[in-house]
């Protein structure tokens, strides 16, 4: 069971997540529960980084943040103890290796000895999420909304039969229902389906933590720490009976910058010097559009990085600017991506002919368009997201009830 920042906040809502949890010991299961920090907690403690030092190691970034989740998960185990619960908590570095850049790390490894140990003595493990510790014994935190990751991989480790995660709303909607509240709950939405709407911005489940439990085949659900509710089941594959509308949902990102290199050298190999670099410092490009000119003269280059990382992306790229033959760089972070995500779209070519047509209608100007096998996503103006995202929503027909 994983309990995001909103269901942590406050003594009162944890000892309401200790009702849950008990009852699901009640039931006779046996139980791991991984917290989020309270909401707003993990906020808070950037923003002391960032008054601490500008730029800052980012090892010691890893030391600040993953607090929160300590305070939690202590909080926690001691409430279920006040309910008369055999509980204890843990630490990260206990029970999780993590590799790789510091404050974005990737899950190595699950160590279940002392899991294993407490749960057949019939304690409740309580679990901090967003955190593990690097081969050389460092904290090292898994990016923002990490603890889905960490909740994923603990199940796998312990070969859970299934993975609950309790959040703020009651399942996986076909839009963000606090944005359009005429979204609808989705039953049941496909791995890869999932995969590309939390890609595309649909932050409820962090979009490494679908990847790994597509691959470990693991039971995933989304549900309500408030309501006691059905939630919305991740599946490999959607029964007949749950045949639904083409498009399982709309996403929208407004946390990434769009940039532009113009002056583009017409040779084999530019665009892998540019994006090569960008991947070996962890920072992620989406929405990359080129295409050479007839002519083989110069041409523009498109892409999208994380407002996050969009400082860093441009000094690295300005740094090897005489090796990489571009003649300039621009950015912009007033955009926002929007992405339609379906299986439907594989086989249905009006789909995509509908996105366009429908940002046509309201006049909303695109600054890159791209297509996948299930996804499109086009870039647009960040002022144009709610009309866009409604007008959409509607016209591919996910409006209320729509969705059984
Ligand atoms: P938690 O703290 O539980 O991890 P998050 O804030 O990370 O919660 O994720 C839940 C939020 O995701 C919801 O409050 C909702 O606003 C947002 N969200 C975005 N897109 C969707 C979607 N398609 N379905 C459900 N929620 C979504
Ligand atoms: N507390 C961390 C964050 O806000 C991790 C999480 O809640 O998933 O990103
Ligand atoms: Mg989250």
């Amino acid at each position: 069971m994983k309990f995001g920042g909103t269901s942590m906040a406050g003594i009162e809502r944890i000892r309401h997540v200790a009702d849950i949890v008990s009852r699901e010991a009640e039931r006779g299961n046996e139980v791991l529960v991984v917290v989020s920090a309270m909401a707003g907690e993990t906020d808070r403690l950037v923003q002391f980084c960032k008054e601490a030092a500008a730029t800052h190691d980012p090892r010691e970034y890893d030391v600040v943040v993953a607090s929160g989740e300590q305070v939690t998960a202590g909080l926690l185990a001691m409430t279920l103890q006040n309910m008369n619960r055999d509980a204890r908590s843990f630490m990260g570095w206990q029970l999780m290796k993590a590799s790789g850049v510091h404050g974005n790390a990737r899950v190595e490894s699950i160590e279940r000895g002392l899991l294993d140990e407490a749960l057949s003595a019939g304690q409740i493990c309580v679990i901090p999420g967003f955190q593990g510790a690097t081969e050389d014994g460092r904290v090292a935190t898994l990016g923002r909304g990490g603890s889905d990751t960490s909740a994923v991989a603990i199940a796998a480790g312990v070969n859970a039969d299934r993975c609950d995660i309790y959040t703020d709303v009651d399942g996986v909607y076909t839009t963000d229902p606090r944005i359009v509240p005429r979204a609808s709950k989705l039953n049941a939405v496909t791995f890869e389906e999932m995969l590309e709407l939390a890609g595309a911005g649909a932050k409820v489940l962090q979009v490494r933590s679908v990847g790994l439990a597509m691959r470990e085949g693991l039971r995933l659900r989304v549900l309500s720490a408030f309501e006691d509710l059905p939630g919305t089941d991740i599946v490999a594959e959607l029964e007949t009976n749950m045949e639904r509308t083409a498009i399982a949902g709309i996403a929208a990102d407004r946390n990434e910058a769009h940039v532009v290199l113009t002056g583009i050298a017409d040779r084999p190999g530019t665009l892998s010097a540019i994006i090569s670099p960008l991947a070996e410092a962890g920072i992620s490009t989406d929405m990359v559009v080129h295409a050479a000119t007839e002519a083989g003269t110069a041409s523009d280059l498109h892409f999208t990085v994380p407002r996050a990382n969009l400082a860093k992306a441009i000094a690295l790229l300005k740094e090897r600017q005489p090796d990489l033959g571009f003649t300039d760089i621009r950015s912009d972070e007033g955009v926002a991506k929007i992405s339609i995500v379906g299986v439907g779209l594989r086989s249905d070519p009006s789909l995509a002919a509908t996105l366009f047509k429908v940002l046509a209608e309201r006049k909303i100007n695109l600054k890159a368009a791209t297509g996948g096998e299930i996804r499109a996503s086009v870039l647009i103006d960040e002022n144009d997201v709610d009309v866009a995202v409604r007008s959409l929503h509607t016209a591919f027909g996910l409006d209320d009830k729509d969705v059984k």
